[in-house]
């Protein structure tokens, strides 16, 4: 098999094997063909894998931020030496085409990695002073982290949750989606191979049942889960009962806000790439396009000419702009939601089929004359399909915009520079876009509001998640006890 990998899980900084476990087929989406067979984690890896993040830990945290720092980026380096071969293997375990895992999945990981490398040795407390006594507080990690990934970016996925983590003194357990088991092992492999101890970060496989069994571990302190907000509602409250610390990054239904004073291309191409990028299997996408009536004709014209431009094929070509959905069971719920836009009479402007063959592929989909109560408008579809809505005023389009219980991102295209703020201001989303939409440069937090999580990832806010402080008081004078 083309992708086999040397065993199942990672533990301890070594490749372990435990055939007992259920098997997990590893499905090339462009062809349907098996690529590589995993065994998902029994209890005994489960235990072997916390036992070995446990101990890494103690020792990982002794050393100083700069000797962490330098495993990381070390680690990121040869990340980006490896990037073709990182990139085809993201390719093989998504489908996603090498168009994109060439320049967005092992290099925006191996930026988390050189980032919080670059972080660690500043993670300092603070000195209070408090006339002759005073206060130091001190950063001190959490201890051992679970990660639990979703498919779309599995390289990625397991970099952001690793990387904050590692920086801050704590050892990982990542827990890949069962539909993308390939690629956390090989940032696993390169850690290692970068200087980190053994067991600092261990890659098990597995379907919810591992990711429970991780979760309400009495070992485990904290648990950053990238998956739909139904699971995440069930991670949380598993993850409360031992009082746990989380963060939680889940799905959206983003609004993406087209004024008719914006740049037509502009904010044509902002949507494409805010709905078919990754072939629409991406968390923040604005999969509500709200078009001001004015622009709404010609919008629609141009945006139905440039879908109909995407090239669709066979994702190892790197002309390829558009592939497969990561499994037969995304197309088919994909597919579900195109036949329940149809029937609730939204009108189809482009696409809708699914493409005959092996591989799992779909149309990029654009409907109009969608409204907000249709199935569409409501749910998280995780698919390339843009629902466009015509709005007339601000006011109408914010109130349109803010009614889900989601809260992940949002975006406004306008040339008005003050109505661009003044609408970012109002809406409910964790992540915003003027102008543009997508862009996560790990610099930048990244996260959502209402059901779309809690926590942020990237940027110096991911260190709030994953450390604590201690506050130490030091009285210098005698106790004054009335005892
Ligand atoms: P799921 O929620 O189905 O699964 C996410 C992960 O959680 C998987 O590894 C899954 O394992 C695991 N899991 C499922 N049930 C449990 C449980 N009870 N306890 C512990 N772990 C569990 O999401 P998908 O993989 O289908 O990914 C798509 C979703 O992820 C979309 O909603 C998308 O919006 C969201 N997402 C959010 C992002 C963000 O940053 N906000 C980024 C990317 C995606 P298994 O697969 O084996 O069931």
């Amino acid at each position: 098999m083309k992708c086999q990998p040397t065993a199942s899980h990672f533990i301890n900084g070594q490749y372990v094997e435990d055939t007992a476990g259920d098997v997990i087929e590893c499905v090339y989406p462009a062809t349907g063909e098996v690529v590589a067979k995993v065994h998902s984690a029994t209890p005994a890896i489960v235990d072997q894998a916390i036992s070995a993040a446990q101990s890494a830990q103690k020792e990982w945290a002794k050393l100083s931020g700069t000797e962490r720092g330098r495993v990381l980026k070390r680690a990121a380096e040869i990340m980006r030496e490896r990037n073709h071969a990182l990139s085809e293997l993201e390719t093989y375990d998504t489908g996603k085409p090498m168009q994109e895992t060439l320049y967005v999945d092992a290099t925006s990981g191996a930026d988390a990695l050189e980032y919080f490398g670059g972080l660690a040795g500043s993670l300092t407390g603070e000195h209070i002073p408090l006339g002759e006594d005073w206060v130091y507080t001190k950063r001190i990690p959490l201890g051992v982290c679970v990660g639990i990934g979703a498919w779309n970016y599995p390289t990625q996925i397991a970099c952001w949750k690793g990387a904050p983590a590692m920086a801050c003194g704590n050892s990982m357990i990542f827990k890949p989606s069962e539909t993308t088991p390939l690629c956390a092992l090989k940032v696993a492999e390169i850690l290692m191979e970068a200087g980190a101890p053994a067991g600092l970060y261990n890659v098990v496989q597995g379907y919810g049942d591992v990711g429970g069994a991780l979760v309400t571990d009495e070992r485990v302190d904290k648990v950053s889960l990238t998956g739909s907000a139904a699971t995440g509602k069930k991670v949380y409250a598993a993850a409360a009962a031992g009082m746990k610390h989380v963060t939680m990054e889940l799905g959206g239904k983003s609004p993406l806000i087209i004024f008719d004073d914006a740049s037509l291309e502009d904010a044509i191409g902002g949507a494409m790439l805010g709905n078919f990028y990754s072939t629409g299997q991406v968390c923040s996408n604005g999969t509500r396009v709200f078009v001001q009536k004015g622009i709404k004709d010609a919008f629609l014209k141009r945006l139905k000419e440039r879908t109909e431009a995407i090239k669709l094929g066979d994702p190892l070509d790197e002309d390829t702009q558009f592939g497969p959905m990561v499994s037969r069971n995304q197309r088919d719920i994909v597919m579900g939601f195109v036949e329940r836009g149809k029937a609730e009479g939204a009108t189809l402007v482009t696409g809708g089929n699914a493409i005959d063959g092996d591989g799992f592929y779909i149309e990029p989909t654009v409907f109009a004359d969608v409204t907000d109560d249709m199935t569409i408008a409501r749910e998280e579809i995780f698919g390339p399909v843009m629902s466009v809505f015509e709005f007339e005023t601000e006011e109408e389009v914010i109130a349109r915009a803010n009614d889900t219980d989601l809260g992940l991102a949002g975006g406004v295209f306008t040339n008005d520079i003050k109505r661009a703020h003044r609408v970012i201001d109002l809406m409910d989303a964790g992540t915003c876009f003027i102008n543009s939409y997508n862009d996560a440069p790990v610099e930048a937090p990244f996260g959502g509001v209402k059901g779309s999580g809690v926590g942020r990832e990237n940027s110096k806010a991911a260190i709030e998640h994953y450390s604590q402080l201690k506050t130490v008081y030091v009285r210098m004078g005698p106790v004054d006890s009335p005892y």
